[in-house]
């Protein structure tokens, strides 16, 4: 498993550029908000954790991007000041605040709170497959039949939404995972979706998931992104509520810890069409064949559309 570089990074005129080792366990880890120079940039520091030394996690607020960074945490800041800065130095027509705008603008509703569909580079729609909990093996066919459809040499750009309870009972479908992502087959997205996942069908379904009473949020948000730390993997600034339910309180509290919630244009399993600039929502952990099925075909019917380039699965870079 090839773990993921540090960027270079100018602290003190040094520049530097370290691998972090995969199996390193974050010890610590928490939730920040600060600013941080990364090559002249500034970047927002969201998490910081100790792993053989200091470590921060941190979005470049143009691309919405992440990047690990072996620093101390910065002086902490509250979110007004932070917008402030971003105003001052003409960030907030960036992509991470106009994603945090939308995302506030959209915290009410209980079902698909968040960004269901985004304007895009190219002609297309992002793929995400939820790895919710699940007793039976990864979809791989799923993975292989979209990669044979796919341009020549280029990775298939996937976002990837996992619970920590999925990831500690397929550790070889991880792991495969993990090579189809060095080996530049996948181009994942990784999104926390939970540690626990907790779903009831013998509730009413604003007590379930992360509406659990009792429920540690926190617990539930960051333990994910650990594990894939833990993996040598980039966390992301997403996060997928499990069942796409959520409240306000919900949604301000992931806000506050920097995430954007990434809600579905499409969630083919529950019939809804695939439209371009959608965040298409489909489960790859054997739980709903039925939208994986539908995804084939609608890859079939436009395969030519693939070939050519007119129609595209979108990645990280494609948010315009
Ligand atoms: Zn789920």
């Amino acid at each position: 498993m090839k773990a993921f570089r540090l960027g270079v990074v100018a602290v003190l005129g040094v520049l530097f550029s370290l691998p972090l080792s995969a199996g390193v366990f974050p010890r610590d880890y928490h939730p920040i908000l600060g600013w941080v120079s990364v090559g002249g940039q500034s970047w927002l520091a969201l998490r910081a954790w100790q792993a053989s030394g200091p470590h921060v996690l941190a979005v470049n607020p143009l691309t919405a991007q992440t990047q690990v960074l072996a620093l101390d945490a910065p002086p902490r800041q509250t979110w007004s000041e932070v917008l402030a800065t971003a105003r001052q130095k003409n960030l907030l027509s960036g992509l991470y605040f106009r994603l945090r705008a939308q995302a506030l603008h959209d915290a009410n509703p209980w079902d698909n709170a968040g960004i269901r569909q985004w304007p895009s580079r190219r002609r297309g729609a992002w793929l995400s497959f939820d790895l919710c909990p699940s007793s039976r093996p990864l979809d791989r066919w799923v993975f292989r039949g979209l990669l044979t459809t796919q341009p020549k040499n280029k990775p298939l750009p996937v976002f990837l939404e996992v619970s920590g309870r999925w990831m500690s009972t397929h550790t070889k479908d991880l792991a495969w995972l993990y090579r189809r992502e060095a080996q530049k087959q996948l181009d994942i997205t990784w999104v926390s979706h939970g540690e626990f996942h907790p779903y009831n069908p013998r509730v009413p379904w604003r007590q379930t998931f992360d509406l659990t009473p009792g429920l540690n949020f926190e617990q539930e948000v960051l333990g994910p992104e650990k594990r894939l730390l833990a993996g040598g993997q980039l966390p992301s600034v997403w996060y997928r509520f499990p069942g796409l339910i959520s409240d306000s309180a919900h949604v301000h509290q992931l806000i506050s810890w920097g995430l954007i919630p990434l809600a579905s244009g499409a969630w083919l399993n529950k019939g809804d069409p695939l439209k371009e600039h959608d965040i298409v929502l489909v489960h790859g952990n054997g739980n709903e064949e039925r939208g994986l099925e539908l995804l084939m075909a609608w890859t079939r019917r436009h395969q030519a559309a693939l070939n050519s380039g007119q129609w595209s699965w979108l990645g990280r870079n494609d948010f315009r």
